[in-house]
């Protein structure tokens, strides 16, 4: 299936009841991208997410196994897609051809992970704690426990990652990998890619013998497709990648519903970096060249780029400054991924300037042709940073902050002043670094991941990763959304006493069939 139809996605059957219709456009050029795609209507909402309750019944008692294979053959279909699949994402999204290659590398390679994850089969916690019918004073009764799913599960995906963060993405994967049903919110920059992902995703449906209603894509560029998948009663958790506002929305509307759901929302950060004194007089033009490489890595659409740095000079004659400005004004204009993100970059920008205390370091918006946007760096001293709070938000794109400060304690009053972001990074030498150990005690309260003597861009799909942090960066502190430890977002552990042993999962009967880990007795 290589033609677009523009339709939604009601489990396995194509529907454009809606007459609102949109299309995307390529970044590059402003061309309109043919089909015209149907915003769904509340009866196609309603439509999906009733077929993914029903599908629920079925799809949460599906093996590990045969979940496992299921995910794999989405990787392979999507692989099948080929290169119709690699030049629409880029048509949409203006990223050139080997990031889209990599990426679609990253999302097969996150199904499989989660599939391995499933035939370990560790992941549910079971537990166990054998009735003692002749414990005294009072008898034991039989008591186990394991992870199970929650139910249909709201997809939002980003714009900023089409297919590694999209309709088959970390959160898909791994909601699918826990037993859930999904509707998905496609993003409205990238609606082609969608439809493709949603097609794979059919085929592998029908191949591996899934219940009709395990994936419902709807398209929308109202907000009301995905408040109606939100606030609807049988949607039971959300994903959700971008920005605060929209994040913030979503979670909103689900603690206004009668019964409250969880809202697992990625809300993007600004990642602060700190330069420690000895590392920026031994090697500030490496640190220079290295920043500079990752503020402007993807044109800056990278919810971990570094967007606040803070550095001591103990020299005070800002050369790290200059080369920081020289590196960064060497790096092109590049294209953005949509008309909305290069005016947000454009605004954020500009009330910056225009704050008393923030000094450009070298121009940013010049460029005023298609939707690129130019590298800059802005720069502000530390007293100014305290009581400016403003200072601290994203602007999404290709710029930084640079915070000069005075002293060690200028340093962890930044640090202490910092709301939560997704990471925090130190770059210092080995001695010093072990001197600002209280820095480190200070950025454990605030980020997911700490990172030494490296920089914020690039997640690794792995076990160990955390992507997430306190609040503003998401809504729920507790979790990551990259990494197998997703797959608990969308579960909840359930108790089974005094059950009979033929009626339990088969994670939790006696003898270990599955021979998962387990914590016994
Ligand atoms: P977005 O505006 O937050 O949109 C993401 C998804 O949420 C879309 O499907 C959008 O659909 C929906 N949505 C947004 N606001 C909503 C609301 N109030 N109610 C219901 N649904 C809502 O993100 P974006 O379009 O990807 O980019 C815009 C900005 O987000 C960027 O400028 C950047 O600041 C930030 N961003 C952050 C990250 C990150 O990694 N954290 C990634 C990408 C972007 P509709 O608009 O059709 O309703």
């Amino acid at each position: 299936m290589n033609n677009l139809s523009g339709q939604n996605y009601i489990g396995q059957t194509q529907s454009s009841k809606g007459t609102v219709v949109f299309h995307a456009e390529n970044p590059e050029n402003k061309h309109p991208l043919e089909p015209l795609f149907h915003e769904a209507t509340q009866e196609e909402v309603d439509a999906a997410i009733i077929k993914a309750e029903e599908a629920f019944a079925v799809y949460k008692n599906k093996s590990g196994e045969e979940k496992a294979v299921f995910l794999e053959a989405i990787a392979d279909e999507i692989l099948a897609l080929g290169d119709t699949l690699i030049k629409r994402a880029c048509a949409e999204s203006g990223l050139p051809t080997g990031r889209i290659t990599g990426e679609r590398g990253r999302t097969m390679n996150q199904l499989k992970l989660f599939a391995s994850v499933l035939r370990d089969g560790s992941w549910v916690d079971a537990r166990i704690d054998k009735a003692q019918p002749d414990r005294q004073p009072f008898p034991k009764v039989d008591i186990r426990s394991m992870h199970r799913p929650l139910g249909p599960v709201g997809i939002f995906g980003a714009s900023n990652f089409p297919l590694a963060f999209s309709v088959a993405g970390g959160d898909t994967a791994s909601a699918l990998a826990a037993g859930c049903t999904i509707v998905v919110k496609g993003h409205p920059a990238h609606p082609g890619t969608c439809e493709l992902i949603a097609s794979a995703i059919t085929k592998a449906i029908t191949k591996c013998d899934m219940p009709d209603g395990t994936l419902s894509l709807l398209h929308g560029t109202s907000h009301d497709v995905g408040l109606g998948i939100v606030r609807h009663p049988l949607i039971q958790a959300v994903g959700f990648t971008g920005s605060f506002k929209g994040g913030k929305a979503l979670f909103d509307a689900a603690q206004a519903r009668p019964q409250p759901i969880p809202v697992y929302a990625e809300m993007g950060s600004t990642n602060p970096v700190f330069i420690l004194p000895e590392a920026l007089r031994q090697r500030g033009s490496q640190i220079a060249s290295g920043l500079a490489g990752s503020v402007t890595l993807g044109v800056g659409q990278f919810c971990t780029n570094p967007g606040i740095v803070v550095h001591q000079d103990m020299d005070q004659d800002g050369t790290f400054e200059s080369e920081l400005a020289e590196e960064i004004s060497k790096i092109p204009a590049a294209t953005m991924l949509t008309k909305g993100i290069r005016e947000a970059f454009d605004k954020g920008l500009e009330s910056l300037k225009h704050e008393v205390g923030v000094k450009t370091k070298s121009s940013g918006i010049e460029d005023k042709n298609g939707y690129k946007g130019t590298p800059c760096l802005l720069q502000a001293d530390a007293q100014y940073f305290y009581n400016n709070k403003k200072l601290e938000e994203e602007v999404f794109g290709p710029s930084t902050l640079l915070i000069t400060v005075d002293n060690k304690g200028e340093m962890l009053k930044v640090a202490r002043e910092l709301d939560g972001h997704l990471t925090a990074t130190i770059i210092g030498e080995s001695e010093e670094i072990k001197e600002y150990a209280d820095l480190i005690n200070i950025l454990e309260r605030k980020v997911g991941r700490l990172i030494i003597n490296g920089y914020p861009t690039g997640v690794e799909v792995c076990h160990a990763m955390v992507h997430g942090g306190p609040f503003p960066a998401t809504t729920d502190s507790k979790t990551t959304s990259v990494g197998t430890r997703a797959i608990t977002r969308f579960s909840r552990p359930i108790c089974f006493q005094n059950f009979p042993k033929e009626l339990l999962p088969q994670e939790l009967q006696d003898g270990n069939p599955l021979n998962i880990k387990r914590i016994e007795n």
